[in-house]
């Protein structure tokens, strides 16, 4: 018998007209092969759609390709029929007799692979039509949307489990996913109930990204990418904006300054975002300026830089899209720009949205808990003043189960360096990073400065007790700094004790302060759509003897400043 290692070489040549498997390609495709689970957690671009294409043309029974995005899976099939594998998918935009035929290709074994999105396992006609396929393998793309620890939970991926369950015989069940911290990792294993899983975890570590991140105001931000894009005139970026609205006005921006910039959002119609994203794949446009729902499938090697124009939701949304940048292992940069009123928008999105109806008001509190969690780590992020790129394998590869990964990993430089073991069942693997400074971050390239506010957090703890904890972050501020105006007046509390007591401090910097309280938990945030500041976990801290309070700022040094521009 002719090894499956040869055998899985030979197909990776002979349909993809590759010469060597990538990092841990080979080991998920034996895996596969011999009937092992397998959980495969590799950056997006690392090439996972390979590691089960080649079983699938090499087993002898059906690969299903579990995946979220019906706009992905056609690409797929395409891809895979120019490849010379046969591949059908399934869904919704289908008619009835469309559905019927590629039901009737794949029981007369006329595909190799059968995509199908997660909520058609549920469909009874489907679960019997498969009870008499031969499915050598289950792949599941975009693992992570199983687990409510994730950012994007997709409660139809609970029923995977059952449906495999209800199989006369149980396939080979391999999960793939460019993101997930370990806790996610673990649901997955344990949701899909994957016996005795090989992991492959290659690294998060990109090396020749530049992590950037800058505070600064919206009209400075907009100044900022507008030099940026015009000094880099000759190469391609991405631009991320959380709003439809900002992705039009600065793709407007853009072009009123003679950039040859594209706009891509879901707002667009169907014609309009491949135009944008042929005319950017093309290098016809030079930047592209996008909502989150570009970027899914897209393959561009040469993206030199993403700039970020807002906070993103999570480090898990924000290092997929930034990771976008410099695929084919040139340096890029990946600049993160924001400000106090980003953290605002995102609690309020937070708070007001994503409301899911199949979940039950437990579940969809859980989920918005979550939610909290994963942004006070991209809080941490934005404000940390140590290394970035240890921050971010800190968040995915922290060992800490039950807590939040990286939430604190800003002050808790880990003391043993990560191990570098066997790719496949080491979590840690390729994690270590070189000591600080890395010098491929803003934070290692900036010196820090610390400043004394202790006076400021005690009086905005004043104030919040004095107001009952009843009160927001702006009319706290407000209070604070002797505002007049008319809801103040007229709620009588210019007669709070603590009126104008720091009417020397710019509104900027009280934000700041209160906005890192809460971040310390000395304060905390209500759920809701009035968010109201009340004391946290950690209150107490403010009325213990000698307690003192700072904030670091990064402050970019002058050469760094000069050789980063
Ligand atoms: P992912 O799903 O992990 O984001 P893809 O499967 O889309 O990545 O692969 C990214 C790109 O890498 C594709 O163009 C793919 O053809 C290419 N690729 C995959 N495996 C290899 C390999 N062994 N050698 C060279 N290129 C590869
Ligand atoms: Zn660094």
């Amino acid at each position: 018998m002719v090894d499956d290692g040869v055998r899985a070489q030979a197909a990776l040549h002979r349909y993809f007209g590759y010469e060597s498997f990538r990092k841990g390609q080979k080991g998920v495709v034996s895996a596969i092969m011999e009937g092992r689970d397998s959980l495969a957690v590799m950056p997006t671009g690392a090439g996972k759609s390979v590691c089960y294409q080649i079983p699938s043309v090499l087993l002898p029974g059906l690969t299903i390709v579990i995946s979220p995005l019906l706009s992905l899976m056609r690409d797929q099939v395409d891809a895979l029929d120019d490849a010379g594998i046969a591949a059908a998918f399934l869904n919704s935009t289908q008619t009835f007799d469309e559905q019927r035929e590629v039901m009737r290709v794949a029981r007369d074994r006329g595909c190799h692979l059968l995509y199908v999105a997660p909520e058609r396992l549920t469909e009874p006609h489907f679960v019997e039509t498969c009870r008499h396929l031969d499915i050598s393998v289950i792949a599941v793309d975009e693992a992570h949307c199983i687990s409510q620890w994730g950012q994007d939970f997709r409660p139809a991926y609970l029923d995977i489990g059952s449906f495999i369950a209800a199989l006369p015989r149980r396939p080979v069940v391999a999960a793939f996913t460019a993101t997930a911290t370990e806790k996610v990792q673990d649901d997955i294993v344990r949701i899909l109930q994957l016996s005795d899983p090989l992991l492959t975890v290659t690294g998060f570590d990109r090396p020749n990204l530049f992590l950037d991140v800058q505070r600064m105001s919206k009209s400075e931000k907009e100044a900022w990418i507008l030099r940026y894009v015009s000094d880099h005139a000759d190469e391609s970026g991405i631009i991320y904006c959380s709003t439809r609205k900002e992705t039009n006005e600065l793709t407007d921006r853009l072009q009123s300054e003679g950039i040859r910039a594209a706009r891509y959002h879901a707002g667009l119609t169907h014609q309009e975002r491949r135009e944008s994203q042929h005319a950017f794949v093309n290098d016809d446009i030079q930047v592209v300026v996008a909502t989150n729902a570009f970027g899914m499938g897209i393959d561009k090697s040469n993206v030199r830089y993403v700039i970020h124009h807002n906070m993103p939701e999570s480090i898990e949304a924000y290092y997929q899209e930034a990771g976008r940048a410099g695929r084919d292992g040139e340096m890029s940069r990946c600049t993160l720009l924001w400000n106090e009123s980003d953290i605002v928008l995102r609690r309020r999105l937070l708070q007001s949205g994503g409301a899911n109806d199949h979940l039950t008001e437990e579940e969809e509190m859980r989920v918005q808990q979550t939610r909290g969690r994963l942004l006070q780590a991209m809080i941490g992020y934005c404000r940390t003043v140590s290394c970035l790129h240890r921050y971010i394998l800190d968040y995915f590869g922290q060992r800490r189960a039950g807590s939040v990964q990286g939430e604190r990993a800003s002050e808790e430089k880990s003391s043993s360096p990560a191990s570098s073991g066997d790719e496949s069942t080491s979590m840690q693997s390729e994690q270590s990073v070189s000591p600080l400074p890395c010098g491929r971050c803003s934070n290692c390239m900036s010196s820090v400065r610390s400043d004394d506010v202790t006076k400021i957090a005690l009086a905005i703890g004043r104030c919040v007790s004095a107001t009952n904890q009843r009160f927001g972050m702006t009319m706290i501020v407000r209070i604070l700094r002797g505002s007049q105006s008319q809801q103040l007046l007229q709620l009588g509390l210019e007669r709070t004790p603590l009126f104008a007591a720091l009417k020397e401090q710019s509104e900027a910097t009280v934000r700041d302060v209160l906005n890192q309280m809460t971040i310390d938990d000395l304060l905390a945030v209500t759920p809701g759509r009035m968010p109201i500041i009340v004391f946290g976990t950690e209150a107490s801290r403010m009325v213990a003897p000698g307690f003192h309070y700072e904030i670091k700022h990064a402050v970019r040094r002058k050469s760094a400043r000069k050789t980063l521009a």
